[in-house]
């Protein structure tokens, strides 16, 4: 454990900064820029900010996540009882260039983002994106891009292993490119939490 004795400063103006409790994202006061907490100092960070398609009545926010891209090599792979049923299923296999999406907000509970983000990596949407945040306010970002890409991985592995045939061996190499934060809408719902795009 270690404590934070510098200042934090802005990446882009150097002005000082003050953060929201857990907030890695902090914005600059005098500038407007956002930066990234990590390591016990701040970093610029590339972010993004889709525009809602979806209309709703409930409370809109802005859910961070982590967009890793990664690149997908699998060198030897062997699979009992499902080989064939591999095949028809349809079911695309995660090999090559791809986006993976990682909820990087602790607000928001694990039986939803667990689902968003495997829709959202097999799935690699289009998002049309908008300059700031328009009629709700963005929720804390409580991850740091070490952990999404370990999440990033394991996602891969999960769908790896829960298409049909047992996978018995699997090699392969998972290499990230970049990681960059996407702020999807998302509306809040009485009992649930839906996504706005
Ligand atoms: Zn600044």
């Amino acid at each position: 454990m270690s404590i934070i004795l510098q200042p934090l400063t802005c990446s882009s103006c150097g002005a000082p900064l003050k953060s929201r409790e857990r907030d890695r994202m902090l914005i600059c006061e005098h500038c407007g820029s956002l930066s990234l907490f990590s390591g016990g100092k701040t970093d610029k960070v590339s972010f993004a900010i889709a525009k809602p398609t979806v209309e709703s009545e409930s409370p809109l926010f802005y859910v961070p996540f982590w967009v890793v891209n990664a690149d997908i090599g699998v060198s030897h792979e062997k699979i009992s009882g499902g080989g064939i049923s591999r095949a028809i299923c349809g079911q695309k296999q995660m090999r090559g260039n791809r986006d993976f999406y990682i909820c990087a907000a602790d607000a928001i509970p694990e039986e939803f983002s667990r689902v968003w983000n495997m829709d959202l990596t097999v799935n690699q949407p289009q998002f049309t994106l908008i300059p700031e945040f328009k009629d709700g306010s963005r929720i804390v970002l409580t991850m740091d891009s070490e952990t999404a890409k370990n999440n990033a991985e394991f996602i891969f592995l999960r769908y790896e292993t829960e298409i049909p045939g047992t996978l018995q061996e699997l090699e392969y190499d998972f290499s990230v490119n970049s990681t960059k934060v996407l702020y999807l809408p998302a509306y809040k719902k009485p009992t649930s939490y839906q996504l706005g795009v």
